[in-house]
């Protein structure tokens, strides 16, 4: 009788650890988020064209980011999954295309890459491992044409637009509400900075957001030419 009771002592313990583990593992969708390089380079703070040149006038990505239905989210969950660039060198120049870096100084994307895999990409290793993590991300980008979707609404660059306009036309074409993210021009006013979309846990679908993060727009923007 006593061993049975501490057999089932022991089950006990092993199962709570497995559940630690997995939910440890855990998140409740992705962001998948796009950036306008236009208004990344129109701030106070200005911006570095790739070593591999001017990237083309679209939306490029940021990142696939894990998310909790609160809000909140985990980073840099394995940090013995460092970025392996020769895992991806065959989307190579789509990455350059699609997934263009800003920042300065210049450099080839791999800062930026590496940036988003250790940060957020180790935190859904257990759906999508690198290579899948970066593959899926550029599927999303083709799958969310958001670019084609401003346009077909009247909505280019280089004009002035409301935030409703914006988001309705984006929800027209991918079926789901997203989230803008403005950030401020060099002379204070709110442009449109990032398109949020969110997706499912298996990186499958587009999803209605759980929770939209937070921050300010007004109900007017700008979408700079780039
Ligand atoms: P910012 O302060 O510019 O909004 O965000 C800085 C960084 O924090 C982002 O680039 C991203 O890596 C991370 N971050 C900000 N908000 C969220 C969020 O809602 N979810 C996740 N997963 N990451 C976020
Ligand atoms: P997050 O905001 O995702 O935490 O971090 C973005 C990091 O990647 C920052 O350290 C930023 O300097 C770097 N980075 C490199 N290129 C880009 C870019 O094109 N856009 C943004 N938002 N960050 C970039």
């Amino acid at each position: 009788m006593v061993k049975f009771q501490c057999s089932i002592a022991i089950n006990l313990v092993l199962l709570q650890c497995l559940l630690a583990l997995v939910a440890s593992q855990s998140f409740d969708f992705f962001y998948f988020v796009q950036q306008w390089p236009g208004s990344y380079c129109d701030t106070a703070q200005s911006c570095c064209y790739p070593t591999t040149g001017k990237p083309a006038a679209d939306f490029g990505i940021h990142g696939l980011w894990p998310n909790y239905n609160d809000g909140s989210y985990p980073s840099n969950c394995d940090p013995n999954s460092p970025f392996n660039p020769s895992e991806i060198s065959d989307l190579e120049s789509s990455m350059q295309k699609n997934w263009p870096t800003l920042a300065c100084p210049s450099g080839d994307g791999q800062t930026f890459w590496s940036h988003e895999w250790e940060k957020h990409g180790t935190c859904s290793e257990s759906v999508l491992d690198e290579h899948a993590y970066f593959e899926t991300a550029l599927g999303l980008k083709q799958k969310a044409n958001l670019l084609q979707a401003l346009k077909s609404a009247g909505i280019t660059p280089g004009g002035s637009y409301s935030l409703k306009s914006i988001k309705d036309a984006i929800m027209e074409a991918a079926g789901y509400t997203p989230w803008i993210e403005c950030n401020k021009d060099s002379s204070g006013n709110y442009q449109l900075y990032q398109i949020y979309l969110c997706v499912d846990t298996s990186a499958s679908k587009l999803i209605e957001c759980p929770v939209f993060p937070k921050g300010a727009c007004s109900s007017e923007i700008e979408f700079p030419s780039f």
